[in-house]
């Protein structure tokens, strides 16, 4: 081997070595984003590892999300654009994505699951791991983005992002009084650690669901030590005396097609996933 093809192939190879670097060094920061979060409804969290495994996504699906992907960051520019505010379309989560449609006293209904599942891996993209490449044109990592929401900074599904601008546009027209108003500490979005187990996917590793103050916001259905969390313990008439969250926060998030996950069995009223239609968000 010559010296030159020697060092054109250190090039390579140090190159290549720096790119899997950057990647273990932003799983690390996405796993610690997650660590306090509480959607356990069993035993221990169980850590799904990420594999980058070389994928095999259709190539026809590749250049048909190329080409929406494209369309969709125009119309997002635009938006964000215009001199006039020009809002979200309100929407509601679809039933069949709402975890109580798949999971019945505790059990997962497989084939209800797996139709939720397939309709997240073909709007948001496929997990490393999960067998999903064959409904997507490409992985939800390819389409992270960082944003803020009530000036705290996220991760999460770049189709999310005008979603929730409106949802904080919304709360800070309208959550001002004493009794609706409710100041975020501290939220996280994307993960790339499963914490649920039994076979459900938790919609933080798709990027589409937000956690906000843990410590605040308890998770009254969730594992010890949950439970014993003071608004979990105390008598209460409603689930909205189990979280520090206002209803006028909680209502903001709904009219734009997000879930709260205080209405499931869960009690996890921290956490909200966009369960509409990310194709419908911008008007
Ligand atoms: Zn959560």
């Amino acid at each position: 081997m010559s010296a030159s093809t020697m060092s054109a192939r250190l090039a390579r190879y140090s190159s290549i070595f720096a790119i899997s670097l950057l990647a273990v060094a932003e799983l690390a920061t996405f796993a610690r984003a997650a660590d306090d979060d509480a959607e356990t409804p069993a035993t221990a969290p169980v850590e799904t590892k990420a594999p980058r495994a070389k994928t095999k996504v259709d190539s026809a699906k590749r250049e048909a999300w190329k080409k929406e992907r494209a369309a969709f960051k125009k119309k997002l520019k635009a938006w964000k654009n215009a001199k006039k505010y020009r809002g979200c379309r309100f929407q509601s989560p679809k039933k069949f994505l709402v975890r109580s449609s798949f999971v019945k006293n505790n059990q997962i209904q497989p084939k209800a699951h797996q139709r939720a599942v397939r309709y997240r891996a073909e709007k948001y993209g496929y997990l490393p791991g999960f067998h999903l490449e064959k409904y997507a044109g490409a992985s939800v990592g390819e389409q992270v983005t960082g944003m803020r929401f009530m000036g705290l900074p996220i991760q999460i599904h770049e189709r999310l992002e005008p979603a929730l601008i409106c949802v904080e546009k919304r709360i800070k027209k309208l959550c001002k009084d004493d009794d609706e108003k409710y100041t975020a500490k501290g939220i996280g979005g994307l993960r790339v650690g499963n914490t649920y187990r039994g076979g459900e996917i938790s919609n933080h590793l798709f990027g589409i669901a937000i956690d906000i103050d843990t410590g605040r916001n308890p998770c009254c259905g969730c594992v010890d030590p949950w439970p014993d969390h003071p608004l979990c313990k105390k008598p209460a008439k409603s689930i909205y005396e189990r979280t520090a969250l206002t209803k006028c926060w909680i209502n903001s998030f709904e009219k734009y097609g997000f879930y709260w996950l205080g209405r499931d069995t869960l009690q996890d009223t921290m956490h909200f996933e966009f369960l509409g239609d990310p194709d419908r968000i911008l008007p």
